[in-house]
């Protein structure tokens, strides 16, 4: 019979009218980080693992999981520590292997085209057998392995020959497929071998194809295989390992039946054991395809006159054994159907630009809406494995379900992850002028900056070509040059230079102008998250109006004294992402702000670093006035965002003024909100104020002579 897909020793079932993966709502994991996504489940990987292993028992096989049908890290790490071995393909497949934890000693290698450095890699590694596949292949070890301690181990692939009565596309072991050798060619290479000072011949290996679900294939296989150790034992060639591959047939239909392993098991026993021989096997499949199911969402319904379709977010390149193979996967709705629920035949087709885009076809189905979850089950083997980028499509995430909790496994991919390895600065090699490099003039209560999109990484020195533009002589003339570039951890990030060449870690209305910048410009939508050097940013743009939420704010120094020329000041020290020293005054218009701040700013108390600072006024209703030096600028600014912040937290502990504070400055009015604690740390701060796009320029290739 078949596998359990949704009865009771499934992971996956029907609760509440939900469709559960063990005791999580997978609805609730999708509304939470999205569609596509994959989903495995901890307890049936377990079970499958035990029962295979039960069911082989006697033979106490070496158990080597196949990566290749799915090298998820999560899913690997659970198998190695379950004792399992594991079956590789390539040197990413070893890498991925060790990571997982799987001890070299219980690694085999198999493939037809293992190349010179993933053979050394394997080497120097010392995995427990290398499954040879060609004479080329044989020879190339002997010479790489001249000179190491001990010898190393292999096994020849034998091509049986044998049609397992699977897909043709997943049959390995017939005379047309590449696979292995053939068996008079494997006889003249061990008998070679007797004599080789570098290489042992330990055992025979074969693998008949995948997703084989009668046992007769593997018996007579078997038994082919046994005579052939016979016949090579005559002429002094003495195996010890028998390695039977993978392909264990699992049901993805209702009528099917699985490969029965139990009668597999029962009958292989004795011939095993007659010849003395060890067993390994590769199982992949087997493992891992029924502990996973992929889900995705129904973008859109689309009707013609004789087809149905369901547009769903999840593509033949998220999922590809149904078009490569003609698979077919069982489609479960999330939301339990009635039982009278009306039937419909339809077509579950993805968004990529292939007509042969679809996961089902002519399939009858539960009648289901726009917006409605779906499970794709069985989708644990050769799914997220086989998954690709085509179409620029980022790659879904995966997740791990144990009871009651989950984790995510791997997070789903962000644009910047698309490009993560390709060259995007090709000035270079002139292949794309730098200029005319187009830039946009933005203030923000006051501080004017300007904004450049260097996603495109043409931007090298973002000092120098501050200290070029910022002068309002000679340049464009501005507070700063903000640069929008790739972030791994956001949706971009903000870097920010003082006309001075330094680079800040963060300012508040630099902040608010890039975002906004990053909206006009299509980059994000209405809210968005930033990285900083400061910390990540979020922020809400509408209109004019931009909300950003700031990093906690540190290193709280209250009531601090300074001697400066003679005379002591008293302030207040925070780091709002910048460093701001804070002083109170009754008449904000009247302190020689140009004579004093110098001095406060290089005082040796905020060495090396320096330090900004703010005078500030209290006024009626939560107000303050604030005049602010600059750091960088070198000067007082109309308006400093992590100024008015600094000035609005320590009034609060200082001044008992509450949130939301408006901040008066030159420049315009800001309001700052934020959540204060009994010990004095603050949480949920926000800055809000307007922003004002002044003008859009391209910067001629001339400035690079200023
Ligand atoms: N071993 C070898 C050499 C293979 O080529 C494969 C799959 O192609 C496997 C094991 C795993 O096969 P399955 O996932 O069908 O068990």
């Amino acid at each position: 019979m078949r596998e359990p897909s949704l009865n009771e020793e499934s992971s996956f079932q029907y609760k509440k009218g939900k469709l559960f993966c063990e005791d999580v709502s997978i609805s609730q994991i999708a509304d939470e980080i999205g569609t596509p996504l994959y989903l495995y489940s901890h307890r049936a990987l377990l079970s499958n693992y035990e029962r295979l292993k039960g069911t082989f028992r006697r033979l106490s096989p070496l158990i080597c999981y196949s990566l290749k049908a799915n090298a998820n890290l999560t899913l690997c790490r659970i198998l190695a520590h379950l004792g399992a071995g594991a079956d590789i393909l390539s040197g990413g497949e070893l890498y991925k292997a060790l990571l997982a934890g799987f001890p070299p000693k219980r690694i085999v290698f198999a493939g037809v085209g293992k190349t010179r450095q993933e053979l050394e890699f394997a080497l120097r590694k010392d995995i427990f057998m290398f499954n040879v596949e060609s004479q080329g292949e044989l020879e190339l070890l002997e010479e790489l392995s001249r000179g190491l301690d001990g010898k190393i181990r292999v096994s020849l692939r034998i091509n049986p020959d044998i049609d397992p009565k699977t897909h043709p596309y997943i049959t390995t072991g017939m005379r047309e497929n590449k696979f292995g050798l053939e068996m008079d060619e494997a006889e003249k290479l061990y008998l070679k071998l007797k004599d080789s000072r570098n290489i042992v011949s330990k055992g025979i290996h074969f693998h008949l194809g995948s997703q084989i679900t009668r046992i007769e294939p593997y018996l007579r296989c078997i038994e082919k295989m046994s005579k052939f150790i016979s016949h090579l034992r005559k002429q002094g060639v003495d195996l010890e390992y028998m390695d039977m591959g993978g392909g264990f047939g699992i049901a993805y239909r209702q009528k099917e039946s699985p490969l029965d392993i139990e009668e597999l098991a029962s009958q292989i026993t004795p011939l095993i054991q007659e010849r003395g021989l060890k067993l390994i096997m590769e199982p992949g499949r087997y493992l891992v395809a029924n502990t996973g199911i992929m889900v995705t969402q129904i973008l859109y319904r689309k009707r013609r006159k004789e087809k149905k379709f369901l547009i769903v977010d999840a593509g033949m390149n998220d999922l590809i054994r149904p078009v490569l193979y003609g698979a077919y996967h069982e489609i479960k709705k999330i939301q339990q159907p009635k039982k009278t629920s009306p039937m419909e035949v339809v077509d579950v087709v993805g968004p990529v630009c292939e007509s042969t885009d679809f996961l089902a076809k002519d399939r009858s189905l539960p009648q289901s809406r726009q917006g409605e979850y779906l499970a794709i089950m069985d989708a644990g083997a050769y799914g997220f494995s086989m998954a690709s980028s085509y179409n620029a499509r980022l790659l879904p995430p995966e997740v791990l379900v144990k009871g009651e909790k989950w984790i995510l496994s791997r997070r789903r991919e962000v644009y910047s992850d698309l490009t993560k390895t390709e060259a995007t600065s090709l000035e270079e090699e002139n292949l794309i002028p730098s200029y005319p490099l187009p830039f946009v003039k933005l203030q923000g209560s006051g501080n004017d900056f300007i904004v450049v999109d260097n996603r495109a990484n043409l931007i090298k020195d973002g000092g120098s070509l501050a200290m070029k533009l910022c002068p309002r002589k000679t340049g464009i003339g501005a507070d700063g040059l903000l640069l929008l570039e790739e972030s791994p951890r956001a949706d971009f990030k903000m870097r920010i230079f003082n006309p001075d060449g330094s680079e800040a870690e963060m300012c508040g209305n630099g902040a608010r102008c890039i975002a906004r910048f990053a909206y006009l410009k299509g980059i994000v939508g209405r809210r968005c998250r930033f990285e900083t050097l400061a910390g990540i940013i979020s922020c809400q743009i509408q209109g004019k109006k931009v909300k950003i939420g700031m990093e906690k704010p540190q290193d709280l120094r209250l009531n601090l004294r300074l001697s400066v020329k003679g005379e002591i000041y008293e302030g207040h020290y925070l780091n709002t992402g910048v460093p701001h020293f804070v002083l109170f005054t009754s008449r904000v218009d009247q302190v020689p702000l140009k004579e004093l701040a110098p001095s406060i700013r290089n005082h040796p108390k905020f060495r090396p670093q320096g330090t900004n600072v703010d005078f500030v006024q209290v006024e009626k209703g939560n107000t303050l006035k604030v005049r602010t030096y600059e750091r960088g600028v070198e000067e007082e600014t109309l308006a400093c965002g992590t100024g008015a912040v600094a000035s609005a937290l320590t009034g609060n502990l200082t001044c008992g003024i509450s949130s939301p504070v408006r901040v008066k400055m030159k420049g315009g009015d800001l309001l700052v909100y934020f959540e204060g604690a009994k010990d004095n740390s603050f949480s949920e701060v926000f800055l809000e104020g307007e922003t004002r796009l002044i003008f859009e320029g391209k910067i001629s290739e001339e400035v690079e002579n200023v």
